[in-house]
C-alpha cells in the first residue's frame, strides 16, 4: 500500500485517458466558438453565500455536497460545485450587461461536490457548460438545446434521449407546489423519508421519489399549472425545436434539483438508464442574477458531465484518436551514434513527428524491445555503419522489414507513413 492516494473520490488523469479529454474538449470547444459563445474560466474559489444564493441552501449541493471552509483570513469560502452561480456572479462583476444582449460564455471546469463516490459519480469532476444571459426569447432556449444536443451528436454518442419540461415562473410554480402538496399529503408514507423532509419546503422534488413511480406518474403536472406566458414560451421553443431538427421527449416529472430554474428544464440521458444518469442537463434562470444582486436578467444554459460522457464513449466502443505513442524510436549503437540520435529525435518531434529514443545505454535488442513495448510503428537505428553511410537503418517493427534512409530524407520519409505536419 502506497502511503498516500488521491483523496476519495478524486482521480489521476493519466496519459492513457487523455486521448479522451482532448476529444472532448475539442468538441466543445469547436461548437460553442460556432455558435459564438467565449470561454471564460472563474476562480475554483468562490464566497460561499454566491451558491447558497445562487444554486439555493434547500438543495443537496448546498446542503450536503459543498466543500465549504474558512481561509486564513477568516472569508468563508467554498470550492465551486457548479459552474452557473459563477458565471452570472461574473456577469454582474465586469458589467457584462452594457455589452450586446444576450453574452454567451462557455467554460470546461473542475466541480466538486462531496458526494458518495460510486461509477461516474466523483467529489472532484469536470463540466463544460454554457450560459447565454440577458435575453428571455424562447429562441435563445432553443439555441442553448441545439447547441447541447449536436454536441453530442459530435462526440458520436448513441442512443440518447432529449427530456424536456417547463416549471413555469415562481408564481405559478407555488401553485403547483400546492397542487401537489395536496396529492402527496395523503401519502406521505409511501415516499422515501428524505422526500417526507422536504414535502413541504421543495415538494418538486417528490417527483424524483425511486419509491414509488406510480405516485409520481399520477401526479399533477407542470404544464398544466403554467402561467400563460410559459405556456406560450414552451409552445414556441417546441416549434423551434421542430425548426432546428431536435428531437425531444416530454416528461412532465423531469424538475432539476437546482432552486435557480424557470420555465425550461432539460436533461440528455443515455437510453438504457434511468435518470439517476444524466449525461447532461440545463435550463433556463430568470430570477438568477437578481437573487445574486443584479438588475432582473434572464438567462439559460446547460452542463455537462465529462467523465460520464467519457464512460459512455468508452461504453459504446468509440474511437477518439491516437494518444501520446511514439511513431518512431530511435535507437543508437555507440557514443558517437547516440549524439546522432539526441540530434535526430530533436528534428523528429519538432517536425511534428512524436519521437522517442534509447536511453541508459541499453542494448540494440532492448532498444528495440522497448520500441516494441512502446506502441512505435518504427525504429531508426543508427550505428558505426549508418554514421559512415550517412543513412538510418529503419525498422518496420510489425513487419520486421529494414531498409536504408538517408538521413537528409528521414524526416520525410517518416511523415509520409506516419503522418504529422509538413514544414
Ligand atoms: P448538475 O450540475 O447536477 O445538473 O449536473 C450536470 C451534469 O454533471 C450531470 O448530468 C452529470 O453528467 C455531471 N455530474 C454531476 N455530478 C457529478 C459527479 N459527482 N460526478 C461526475 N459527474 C457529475
Amino acid at each position: 500500500m502506497p502511503k498516500f492516494r488521491a483523496p476519495r473520490g478524486t482521480t489521476d488523469l493519466l496519459p492513457e485517458e487523455q486521448p479522451y479529454w482532448d476529444f472532448v474538449s475539442q468538441q466543445v470547444e469547436r461548437l460553442c466558438r460556432a455558435y459564438g459563445y467565449g470561454r471564460i474560466e472563474p476562480p475554483v474559489l468562490e464566497d460561499a453565500a454566491l451558491f447558497e444564493r445562487g444554486v439555493g441552501a434547500e438543495t443537496d449541493i448546498v446542503q450536503k455536497e459543498m466543500y465549504t471552509f474558512q481561509d486564513k483570513g477568516g472569508d468563508l469560502l467554498a470550492l465551486r460545485p457548479e459552474g452557473t452561480a459563477s458565471v452570472c456572479r461574473a456577469y454582474l462583476e465586469h458589467g457584462m450587461h452594457s455589452l450586446p444582449q444576450p453574452v454567451r460564455l462557455y467554460y470546461l471546469l473542475p466541480m466538486f461536490r462531496y458526494e458518495r463516490p460510486q461509477a461516474g459519480r466523483y467529489r472532484q469532476f469536470h463540466q463544460f457548460g454554457f450560459e447565454a444571459i440577458g435575453e428571455g426569447d424562447a429562441a435563445l432556449d432553443a439555441e442553448v438545446i441545439d447547441l447541447s444536443w449536436q454536441l453530442y451528436q459530435a462526440f458520436g454518442l448513441r442512443d440518447l434521449t432529449l427530456v424536456l419540461n417547463s416549471i413555469g415562473t415562481p408564481e405559478s410554480r407555488s401553485r403547483y407546489h400546492q397542487a401537489l402538496r395536496e396529492h402527496y399529503r395523503p401519502h406521505l408514507e409511501r415516499v422515501c423519508s428524505d422526500c417526507r423532509a422536504r414535502f413541504e419546503r421543495a415538494p418538486l422534488r417528490l417527483l424524483d421519489c425511486k419509491q414509488d413511480a406510480a405516485l409520481a406518474e399520477a401526479a399533477p403536472r407542470s404544464l398544466e399549472h403554467l402561467d400563460g406566458e410559459s405556456a406560450h414560451h414552451f409552445q414556441q421553443l417546441r416549434a423551434y425545436l421542430d425548426a432546428l431538427g431536435v428531437p425531444y421527449t416530454q416528461d412532465h416529472r423531469l424538475v432539476r434539483g437546482l432552486d435557480y430554474y424557470t420555465r425550461t428544464v432539460y436533461e440528455i440521458q443515455p437510453s438504457q438508464e434511468g435518470s439517476q444518469s444524466a449525461i447532461g442537463a440545463g435550463g433556463r434562470y430568470d430570477g438568477l442574477i437578481q437573487e445574486l444582486g443584479g438588475a432582473p436578467t434572464p438567462g439559460v444554459g446547460f452542463a455537462g458531465g465529462v467523465e460520464r460522457i467519457i464512460l459512455n464513449l468508452k461504453r459504446q466502443g468509440r474511437e477518439v484518436g491516437p494518444g501520446a505513442a511514439p511513431r518512431a524510436f530511435v535507437a543508437s549503437v555507440g557514443e558517437e551514434a547516440k549524439t546522432a540520435a539526441v540530434r535526430i529525435t530533436g528534428e523528429l518531434r519538432r517536425a511534428g513527428i512524436t519521437a522517442l529514443m534509447g536511453l541508459g545505454g541499453r542494448s540494440l535488442k532492448a532498444q528495440l524491445r522497448q520500441a516494441g513495448a512502446l506502441g512505435a510503428p518504427y525504429a531508426v537505428i543508427i550505428g558505426g555503419d549508418e554514421l559512415a553511410a550517412g543513412a538510418a537503418t529503419v525498422r518496420d517493427l510489425a513487419r520486421g522489414e529494414q531498409e536504408s534512409v538517408p538521413l537528409g530524407g528521414l524526416r520525410e520519409w517518416l511523415q509520409a507513413r506516419v503522418g504529422g505536419p509538413l514544414s
